[in-house]
């Protein structure tokens, strides 16, 4: 055969997910922490790397990781589940929550991750858009959830992109209203310090997501964890693949997690700058920053993929949402280090008081004007 015969159909409308990274000098695209993991703790990471055993498989559930998680959330192992990344653990549920002749809730605009696995596993999506200012449609949600239908539904708390948390009270009245099952996920949950996680002792319906990815720094080691009850964690370990999460991971994860009181003034100055970039926003003409809870800041503005551009050009990244569907002229900029922001700023002000032209005339800026153009969205 000289040819291969067309993949499953469900992958038809898909596209690959293209987190559009591109080299810039504030890289503020991804909501990445913006600080590594600092010296003394890369150390004792590397010494407990050196100790894994290389030719071994990995413990497949990462029992001694599990058992870190669970004592800090006042939970048991079997309440535990870790994946690599969040992300394989939100195709987990869509493995076993979804397939053919289920339903996925979804609540647009959100994470797209969730409505492309559900589409993968061949899951109906049934959509509530939220309102105008993003917030959930709370009344229309549980009139969708009273058709008896929907298998699984994630609540994204704070919502990425577009920032804010969903009101406690109606997580509460989603879990009392189905018997689907609500991921929750609190992939920002250190930067909004908010959780639902102590109604997992009162609703076996309820799965809390969480990851390393953001707060502690691990967006490379791909670490993710799920709080919920036992019997949805038997589920989800039966689709899981069995050595997801390697050992060298399972070490790096544990040192950090030992040691994640250490993260806290990173975190603290995020949630500080937050507040000074927001502010800095609403004070450029023609800018609506939207409100946040998370490490990123959505807005608003005329012309939005221009300014990308001119952004770009001007050595800082963000991430493009112009013409996602409900996004409209919307960028969402990830909070960096004060110098990266300062740097947002300053560029945002200039791009949006219409000197788009001026250019410093440095070679390296010439480069990073000439990189932007072939990206594909
Ligand atoms: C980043 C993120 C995740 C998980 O990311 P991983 O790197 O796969 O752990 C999950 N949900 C949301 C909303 C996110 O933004």
């Amino acid at each position: 055969m000289r040819s291969v015969r067309p993949a499953a159909p469900q992958l038809a409308g898909l596209e690959p997910y293209d987190p559009k990274y591109l080299p810039a000098c504030a890289l503020l695209s991804a909501n990445e922490n913006p600080r590594d993991v600092g010296e003394k703790l890369r150390r004792e990471i590397m010494r407990e790397v050196a100790r894994v055993p290389l030719n071994r498989y990995p413990d497949p559930l990462a029992n001694d990781l599990r058992d870190l998680i669970a004592e800090a959330n006042g939970l048991s192992r079997e309440q535990v589940l870790v994946g690599n990344g969040g992300d394989e653990l939100l195709f987990d549920v869509a493995l076993a929550w979804g397939g053919p002749g289920r339903t996925f809730l979804n609540l647009p605009p959100t994470f797209s991750v969730y409505e492309a696995n559900a589409r993968l596993t061949g899951t109906a999506v049934a959509s509530v858009p939220r309102r105008a200012d993003f917030s959930i449609d709370e009344e229309a949600v549980l009139a969708r959830l009273a058709e008896g239908d929907v298998d699984y539904l994630v609540i994204t708390s704070p919502n990425n992109p577009t920032g804010a948390l969903a009101r406690e009270e109606f997580v509460l009245s989603v879990l009392d209203a189905t018997d689907a099952l609500v991921v929750v996920d609190e992939a920002y949950f250190e930067f909004s310090r908010r959780t639902v996680r102590p109604y997992l002792a009162q609703h076996e319906n309820l799965a809390v997501l969480r990851t390393f990815s953001k707060a502690f720094s691990l967006a490379g080691v791909r670490m993710g964890y799920l709080l919920a009850g036992e019997r949805v964690v038997r589920e989800l370990a039966k689709v899981r693949q069995p050595y997801s999460v390697d050992a060298v991971s399972q070490a790096v994860a544990r040192v950090v997690y030992e040691n994640r009181a250490e993260f806290e003034p990173g975190i603290q100055s995020i949630i500080e700058e937050r507040a000074r970039v927001a502010e800095g926003l609403r004070a450029i003409p023609g800018v609506t920053p939207f409100p946040s809870d998370a490490n990123y800041v959505l807005f608003r503005m005329e012309d939005a993929s221009s300014a990308w551009e001119a952004l770009y050009a001007r050595g800082v990244l963000v991430r493009d949402f112009s013409r996602a569907p409900y996004l409209e002229g919307c960028l969402r900029a990830s909070i960096g280090t004060p110098e990266e922001n300062d740097a947002f700023l300053r560029a945002l002000r200039e791009v949006a008081m219409g000197k788009c032209d001026v250019r410093v005339p440095s070679a390296r800026t010439t480069e990073r004007a000439d990189a932007a153009e072939p990206r594909a969205d």
